[in-house]
């Protein structure tokens, strides 16, 4: 016969394997009716896996609402209780793990300005040990994916199994669409390096804002992320904290039911030849580029031997200048971006210089 503790044990393994697993509930967890209202209605949307709740904020000047505390967690068993979904809380400190166990919360979530101290995760890895409860990991606040990795290490060190990956996007100085940039591709770097985390997409702290939530979220399962976790309130404008980006339960499936889900791999056989082929030719081309580019390295090392016979510099700012203005007149007529014209150019750019570094350093 199962005991109690295995049978939730059993519901939260189930909701951690989902795919694609939906976490939504309220930055903050504020009233207990507020908790409980808005568990429900998740619930009655069907398509909610995990309630989060903040109940410790971490807030960015003081004065602001620093979150409900311990008080909230028995409202957040009680949600659970009425509707059967899994729980996840944000922690910071060794008292808040034991805190969150002690009323049963299932996931545990480390923050963005968490994840950036070490002194803290190792804190919260310490107060870890010897427990069995998933743990998901947001992205630190400033782009350095050795901190993101740092704190997965530490977190795995305390010999927790289950472990996933929140990306909430990057803080950066001065108003721009984004409250966080996403910085997709530090987000794929971060899951090629962890093929075996799930990797949780967090549009509501990317956008910070509604209008254009519904964009992220079709971004990410684009590029097959294994889930979202999405604030929502029953009164997105009042809500004590993140009020801007929040949206009602109700708000959240219609938007769940607009994603254009995609598959990453149909088994159709023509589909499979059709794609080896053109991946064989891309392969291919890819080969002659490199050929291409170590060609291009031999010459810019005969130009260094040149230049140091005749005691030259090796930048010379004009030639390269005009380099770039051809290249950017001709990518633009081959449909090449700037953005890309201009970073593949440096890169060259800068291996050139190496290559012929060598050359006079010889
Ligand atoms: C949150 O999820 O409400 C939160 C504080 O997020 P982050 O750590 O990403 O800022
Ligand atoms: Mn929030």
């Amino acid at each position: 016969m199962q005991t109690a503790e295995q049978t939730t044990n059993d519901t939260v393994q189930k909701a951690w394997k989902k795919r694609p697993l939906i976490i939504s509930g309220p930055c903050s967890a504020e009233t207990e009716e507020q908790v409980l209202a808005t568990a429900q209605r998740l619930a009655a949307t069907g398509k909610v896996d995990m309630l989060r709740a903040g109940i410790w904020k971490p807030r960015t000047k003081p004065g602001m609402f620093e979150g409900i505390g311990a008080k909230g967690l028995p409202w957040l068993q009680q949600a659970k209780k009425l509707t059967g979904l899994p729980t996840t809380v944000e922690v910071a400190t060794g008292k808040q793990v034991e805190d969150a166990l002690t009323f049963d919360v299932d996931v545990l979530w480390v923050g963005a300005r968490t994840t950036v101290n070490p002194f803290s995760v190792q804190e919260v890895a310490d107060a870890l040990r010897g427990v069995n409860v998933p743990v998901l990991i947001k992205n630190p606040i400033n782009p350095d994916l050795e901190l993101w990795a740092g704190a997965v290490e530490r977190i795995a060190r305390s010999g927790i199994k289950d472990i996933g990956l929140i990306h909430r996007g990057f803080s950066s100085y001065g108003n721009t669409e984004y409250r966080n940039a996403p910085m997709w591709h530090l987000a794929i770097e971060m899951k090629l390096k962890h093929p075996d985390m799930p990797i949780i997409n967090d549009p509501s702290h990317i956008c910070g804002r509604r209008d254009i939530l519904q964009d992220v979220m079709q971004r990410a399962v684009d590029l097959d992320y294994d889930g979202l976790m999405i604030e929502s309130h029953i009164d997105p404008d009042n809500a004590w904290s993140d009020a801007k980006q929040q949206i009602t339960p109700e708000r959240l499936k219609e938007m769940l039911e607009m994603i254009i889900w995609r598959k990453e791999d149909v088994n159709s056989a023509e589909y499979h030849a059709a794609l080896e082929k053109l991946r064989q030719q891309i392969n291919h081309l890819d080969d002659e580029l490199m050929q291409i580019l170590s060609q291009r390295m031999k010459i810019a090392e005969k130009i260094g031997q040149y230049k140091k016979e005749n005691n030259i510099t090796i930048l010379q700012t004009n030639r390269w200048n005009e380099i770039i203005e051809k290249a950017l007149t001709k990518g633009e007529k081959i449909g090449l971006s700037k953005e890309f014209i201009t970073k593949y150019f440096d890169a060259v750019h800068m291996e050139s210089i190496n290559h012929q570094k060598k050359v006079l350093d010889a």
